[in-house]
């Protein structure tokens, strides 16, 4: 079936053949074949010429409440997953600022979340999966039985093949609350300071303000947590102690216009958000809904950014060059008056990888709405951050030259000779592939 399809930012947009994945029989003829889940990724990752959806591949397969491991099929969506998990006193691993994605899509881009620095990605916790590969084989990947199919894998963006089923372990929780803490920092000094004193928190991660200039440059705020025990909750929590989420969601209903989102709202808004909280330190304990996504209570709110769609920027720089790649990146963006409604650092650690995309460092991530110069002056951060030992993450990307993919993974090398020799005939392809010359 042909159909337009687009990503989360809605850039950029394309027809493709859309079919729905029931077995390798469907994929003998042809090239170009990609796998796609909820298509949450930013960018052109999940697009191609044959886009196979996932989506009625949704069934689980084994949930081991004891030992807390789940095996379920790559379609079914992490919001699917915590509905069966959270009662039962378990929770995710690594989840990122969605629950609104596939497991297939979690392992093939392999997300982080606020306690990467702690936990890693999600594929450090995934001890098997199915994969589809470009020869029509259905075979079972351990990180012992096949190390760099599993490794080529995760993180790998479909591009080994299509995963059918996954396996991973559960983190354990008493309650469905987390135990927050918030704290304002002035500046872009005092929040990296803040990062680094409170890296024993499982979970963090800042949202800056990245308009505000001269003292306050790079003000934030900082927001951590832990799952919360029994005895932390409130007489009305201690009620319902392990639930889901509440299901309350407020729609946009169509595209706002593009003007709605300009320099001055978007300053209306930092400026809001950041004395909303008028002491320096604010602790609380939230549903781990409210805490980890935020932006799922607004249903289709990438039509804030209008028809034209966005892009989001989101690039990690070495931990030692940190603070001083996001002094310029935000300066240039400060002077240029193209601030961003949403801009998350968070903390990672150490990664190794093929080509995931967390290394140790600070990551930022940043919405701008397509207008004219956009991919311009995208090209000239790609460069500060290039320079400074950085990378783009590739399930946000729409748009980077592939000489920079090249550099900032740096394994990228060995990846491309492992996928020209496993899909020679580029039987698996995305338009990111294409793109980035990673496929042909
Ligand atoms: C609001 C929001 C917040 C986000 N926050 C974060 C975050 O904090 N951290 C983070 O890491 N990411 C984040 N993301 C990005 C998102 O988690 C990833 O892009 C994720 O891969 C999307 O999963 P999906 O099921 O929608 O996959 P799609 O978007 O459909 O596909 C993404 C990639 O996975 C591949 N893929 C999907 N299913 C399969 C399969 N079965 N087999 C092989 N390949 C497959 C596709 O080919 C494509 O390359 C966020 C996205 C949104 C919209």
């Amino acid at each position: 079936m042909n159909r337009k399809v687009t990503n989360w930012n809605n850039f950029p947009q394309r027809d493709a053949n859309l079919i729905k994945w029931q077995g390798s029989e469907q994929l003998t003829e042809g090239r170009n074949y990609i796998a796609r889940g909820m298509g949450r990724c930013y960018g052109d990752a999940a697009l191609s010429d044959n886009i196979v959806s996932m989506l009625e591949q949704n069934l689980f397969i084994e949930f081991d409440r004891q030992k807390g491991i789940l095996e379920c099929q790559a379609g079914v969506t992490l919001s699917e997953i915590l509905e069966v998990i959270v009662p039962a006193g378990w929770f995710l691993p690594v989840t990122p600022g969605t629950k609104f994605i596939t497991v297939g899509g979690a392992l093939a881009s392999d997300v982080h979340g606020k306690n990467h620095h702690v936990d890693g990605c999600f594929g450090d916790h995934v001890t098997s999966f199915q994969l589809q590969t470009p020869q029509g084989d259905l075979i079972t990947c351990t990180e012992e039985l096949t190390p760099e199919l599993f490794h080529a894998t995760r993180g790998g963006m479909g591009l080994t093949g299509i995963i059918t089923t996954v396996r991973f372990n559960l983190k354990k929780i008493e309650t469905s609350y987390i135990s927050k803490q918030q704290i304002k920092a002035r500046d872009l000094s005092e929040i990296i300071a803040l990062f680094d004193q409170y890296k024993s928190y499982t979970y963090s991660m800042a949202w800056i303000d990245c308009l505000k200039g001269g003292k306050g440059f790079g003000r934030s705020l900082m927001m951590m947590g832990e799952h919360a025990t029994p005895d932390e909750l409130n007489a009305s929590q201690k009620k319902s102690v392990l639930t889901t989420g509440s299901g309350k969601k407020i729609n946009m209903p169509f595209n706002l216009p593009g003007f709605a989102l300009n320099p001055l709202s978007i300053k209306a808004f930092n400026f809001l958000y950041y004395n909303k909280q008028r002491s320096r330190e604010l602790k609380s304990v939230d549903h781990y809904d409210g805490f980890f996504y935020p932006l799922d209570a607004i249903l289709h709110w990438n039509r804030m950014y209008g028809k034209r769609g966005f892009i989001q920027y989101q690039f990690v720089l070495p931990i030692e060059e940190s603070e001083k790649g996001l002094r310029v990146i935000l300066e240039s963006i400060r002077k240029k008056g193209w601030g961003s409604f949403l801009a998350v650092l968070k903390l990672f650690g150490n990664q190794p990888s093929y080509i995931s995309f967390p290394m140790e460092g600070y990551t930022l991530a940043l919405d701008f709405p397509m207008k004219k110069g956009l991919l311009p002056f995208l090209d000239e951060l790609d460069k500060i951050v290039h320079d400074l030992g950085g990378r783009i993450y590739l399930s946000k990307d729409a748009r980077m030259k592939p000489e920079r993919f090249l550099q900032g993974y740096a394994n990228s090398s060995p990846f491309l000779e492992f996928i020209s020799e496993l899909n020679p005939e580029g039987k698996f392809g995305s338009d990111l592939s294409k793109r980035l010359s990673i496929t042909s």
